[in-house]
């Protein structure tokens, strides 16, 4: 299959636009990060999603809408709460999970009664849904288990060749996914971290949120249990081409610790990359994140050492959820 590459000019969008009318698959930019998009309602063009990224069929999309009235469509119906986060958040990097309506395919939700929706804060995007006139599923524009991409060049590199057309737009914004919230129960549940927090959401809610427990083993992770060393290949994703592994502790050790295993393993004919971010400058980290892992793989490094934020807060907990599953929970503390 050739794959177009296509501009964010108007003509260009309604050519995509019409890519997936007729049930094609169009990669395009978000704020958070590329997407490959289908038509959402049509479940054969799905299922070509599913082939293309390599994605098992059981893990569900996200839909991305471009009017907030578009949601009647997904789901049945809508709660205060509900309303207040969309009056909130977006257009933005909040993926609200709702019940799903009938008409939405199995394909979508991974045969789930639920339905993960969103409303990306990019003009791009935006005009693909309007012009296409249907909710856009979209998965991160990756092959399944790859970082994803953030910038066009990313996405050309796994996708040329397997899809219709990629939007070539700018570097996204943000960097990492958005944060996808459970809104099916009582308590809203955070179910993968993201740039918008618990905090931010408890500010508007006015209630707690949770995270799903499976985060909470990360954080644990984190704060000092030992993490059995992978039998792993479950949480295998978002992996660089090289090992990787991940120094934490206290930011001087840290460093130490990294300059350390770099010259042991460079004297020992081994290239090695350094991904070690600003203390603090958790934003920066988000965005920088995926783009470091796929450079390094440019670059054919053999192994990547990254220091772990230290002290972190909602956000950086966003990129350590995303820096620990690259590196298959390989942890080194010191
Ligand atoms: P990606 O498509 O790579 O951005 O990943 C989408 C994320 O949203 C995956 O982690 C999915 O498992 C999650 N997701 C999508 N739909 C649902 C749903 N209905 N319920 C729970 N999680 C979902
Ligand atoms: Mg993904």
């Amino acid at each position: 299959m050739k794959t177009r590459i296509l501009s964010t000019t108007e003509n260009d969008i309604a050519e995509a636009a019409g890519i997936i009318q007729q049930g094609g698959l169009v990669a395009f930019p978000t704020e958070t990060v590329y997407g490959l998009g289908a038509d959402a309602l049509n479940a054969e063009a799905v299922a070509k999603v599913y082939e293309a990224k390599g994605r098992p069929s059981d893990n569900p999309m996200i839909v991305h809408i471009a009017r907030a009235s578009d949601i009647g469509q997904l789901t049945p119906m809508l709660s205060e709460d509900i309303v207040n986060l969309i009056d909130n958040f977006w257009p933005g990097p909040l993926t609200m999970v709702l019940k799903k309506k009938a008409g939405v395919p199995d394909r979508t939700t991974g045969g789930l009664d639920t339905v993960a929706v969103r409303m990306p804060d990019s003009e791009a995007a935006l005009e693909l849904i309007r012009e296409a006139d249907c909710p856009i599923a979209a998965p991160s524009a990756n092959i399944s288990g790859r970082p994803s991409p953030t910038r066009a060049g990313d996405v050309i590199a796994d996708m040329n060749g397997r899809i219709d057309a990629v939007i070539q737009g700018d570097d996204c914004r943000v960097g990492i996914e958005s944060t996808v919230l459970d809104m099916t129960g009582d308590t809203p549940v955070i179910l993968r971290p993201g740039i918008i927090t618990a905090e931010d959401i408890e500010a508007v809610l006015k209630k707690e949120v949770k995270y799903d427990e499976a985060l909470l083993k990360d954080k644990q992770g984190e704060d000092g249990d030992i993490r059995p060393k992978a039998p792993g290949m479950k949480y295998k994703h978002y992996a660089p081409k090289a090992d990787m592994v991940v120094i934490e502790g206290q930011r001087d050790k840290v460093k130490a610790e990294i300059e350390r295993l770099k010259g042991l393993n460079e004297r020992l004919g081994s290239k090695v990359g350094v991904i070690l971010f600003e203390e603090k400058a958790f934003v920066e980290a988000a965005h920088d994140f995926f783009a470091k892992l796929r450079d390094l793989d440019n670059e054919e490094v053999d192994l990547i050492l990254a220091g772990a934020l230290s002290d972190f807060d909602g956000v950086g907990f966003a990129v350590m959820n995303r820096m620990l599953k690259s590196a298959g929970y390989n942890i080194v503390k010191v």
